[in-house]
C-alpha cells in the first residue's frame, strides 16, 4: 500500500493530472472523484462506469484510504466526540455539535500542536505530525457515515436565531442535504491549521468542490492563533473561506505570555492581516476570545477588545475557559461573562458566548485529549 497514491489526498485538478499520466481524459477524473467523495467508494470495483482495465490499473497504483472512529462518545447535550486512530500511534478527535438541526463538525488538522498556548490542552502535547489531506477529509466522511447510521436525537429543521458561524444569509439554506448531515465545518480541533497549509488547502478545496463534498465556502471556517504570513497565503489561495482568529488577549504583554506566537506576530500585525483578508460582502472575521478568570475577563479588557477590532468587520465568540489538568487557569465567573458580553452587545458587536458544549465528555475545543493514550 505504501507506494500507492492515496486518491483522497488529491484535489480534482491533481487527480486529472494523475490520470493524464495514464493517458485518460479529464471527465474520467470527475467520475472517479465523485465516486470517492460523493458515493464514498471504498474500492475501485465499485466504480461501474469505469473500464475494467482502468480499474485494474488503479488498484495497482492507487488506493482509497478510510477512517472509522475507534470510539464515539455522546454527551448529554447531543455532542458527539469521535476518536480516530491514525494507525501509527497517533490519535485525533473530531467533535460534532448539533445546534438545533445545524450540525457543526469541528475537525483536527494536526496530531498535537507546536504553538504552545498556555491555556490549551492540545498545546501541551507537542506537535507529533501534520495530518494528510486524506486524514482531514476522512474525519468528515466518517462522521457523515455515522450520521446516516445513527441520526442525532435532536430535532432537525428547527428554525434558528443566530448561528455563531452564520453570516445571516440563508439564501441557499434550502439545500436538503445539510438537514441531517453536516452543515458547517470548523477547523478548531487539534492543531493549528495554518501550520499545515500544504495539506489543509487541498482539503478545503475538496470540501468546497461541487464534485467533491459540496460544502458552501461560507460554511467552512478556519481558525488560527495568528500566523500572519499563512493568513495571507490562505486568503490568496482560498479567498472565500471564513476566518476565525483566536485573539484571547487585548495587550501584547498578556498575549506574549499566553500565546507565544504573539512574540513573532504581535496584535497590531495580526489585526492588519485580518483587515487584509479577502472576505466577500457582508462576511465578518470571527474573533475568538477565551475568557480566563481574573486574567483577561474585566470590563477594561472588553473595552480594549472593542477598540482593537472596531475597524474590521467582526463578530466575537466568547469562550469561557474550560478548566483542565494541563494548567492553573480558572473559568470566569458568570458575572464576568455577562458584563463582558453585555458591553459588546451594547456597542453593536455581534457576540456569541459559546456554551462549553461537550464539557461532560471533555470534547470542548481545546480539550481534545486522546483517551487512547490514557487507556
Ligand atoms: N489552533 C487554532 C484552532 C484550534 S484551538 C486556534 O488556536 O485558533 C480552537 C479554539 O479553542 C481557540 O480559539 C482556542 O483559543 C480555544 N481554546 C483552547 N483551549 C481552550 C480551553 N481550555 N478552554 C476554552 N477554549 C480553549
Ligand atoms: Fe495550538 Fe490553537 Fe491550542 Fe494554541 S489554541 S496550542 S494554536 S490548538
Amino acid at each position: 500500500m505504501s507506494d500507492k497514491i492515496d486518491l483522497k489526498n488529491l484535489t480534482l485538478p491533481a487527480l486529472e493530472l494523475f490520470l493524464k499520466g495514464k493517458g485518460k481524459e479529464r471527465f474520467r477524473a470527475t467520475q472517479i472523484f465523485k465516486w470517492i467523495f460523493q458515493h464514498d467508494a471504498h474500492s475501485f470495483d465499485e466504480m461501474t462506469n469505469i473500464s475494467k482495465d482502468l480499474r485494474l490499473d488503479l488498484s495497482e497504483t492507487a488506493c482509497i484510504s478510510n477512517l472509522e472512529p475507534e470510539a464515539v462518545e455522546e454527551g448529554n447535550d447531543g455532542t458527539r466526540k469521535y476518536l480516530f486512530n491514525l494507525g501509527d500511534g497517533n490519535g485525533v478527535e473530531s467533535v460534532l455539535i448539533p445546534i438545533e438541526g445545524r450540525n457543526t463538525l469541528c475537525i483536527s488538522s494536526q496530531a498535537g500542536c507546536a504553538m504552545g498556548c498556555e491555556f490549551c490542552l492540545t498545546g501541551t502535547y507537542k506537535l507529533t505530525r501534520n495530518l494528510t489531506t486524506a486524514e482531514i477529509i476522512n474525519q468528515i466522511m466518517a462522521v457523515e457515515r455515522d450520521l446516516v447510521r445513527n441520526p442525532p436525537a435532536l430535532p432537525a429543521n428547527v428554525p434558528v436565531i443566530g448561528d455563531d458561524l452564520d453570516d445571516g444569509d440563508d439564501s441557499e439554506d434550502g439545500q436538503a442535504a445539510s438537514a441531517a448531515g453536516i452543515r458547517n465545518i470548523v477547523m478548531m480541533g487539534m492543531g493549528e491549521p495554518l501550520h499545515n497549509l500544504d495539506n489543509v488547502i487541498p482539503a478545503i478545496q475538496i470540501m468546497i468542490d461541487g464534485n467533491g463534498l459540496q460544502f458552501s465556502n461560507r460554511r467552512v471556517t478556519v481558525s488560527t492563533c495568528g500566523l500572519v504570513p499563512e493568513m495571507a497565503r490562505l486568503g490568496r489561495e482560498i479567498p472565500n473561506v471564513n476566518l476565525a482568529v483566536s485573539l484571547n488577549a487585548t495587550t501584547d504583554e498578556l498575549r506574549d505570555r499566553i500565546m507565544p506566537v504573539n512574540r513573532r506576530y504581535p496584535i497590531r500585525e495580526l489585526l492588519k492581516a485580518c483587515k487584509a483578508f479577502p472576505l466577500p460582502g457582508r462576511r465578518k472575521v470571527t474573533f475568538e476570545y477565551v475568557m480566563l478568570g481574573g486574567i483577561n475577563d474585566t470590563l477594561a479588557d472588553a473595552k480594549r477588545l472593542l477598540r482593537l477590532i472596531s475597524d474590521i468587520p467582526n463578530k466575537v465568540n466568547l469562550i469561557p475557559f474550560n478548566e483542565h489538568e494541563g494548567c492553573d487557569f480558572k473559568a470566569p465567573t458568570k458575572a464576568a461573562i455577562d458584563t463582558f458580553h453585555k458591553y459588546l452587545i451594547d456597542h453593536n458587536v455581534t457576540v456569541i458566548t459559546r456554551d462549553s458544549r461537550g464539557g461532560d465528555i471533555s470534547a470542548a475545543c481545546g480539550q481534545l485529549k486522546g483517551k487512547l493514550e490514557k487507556a
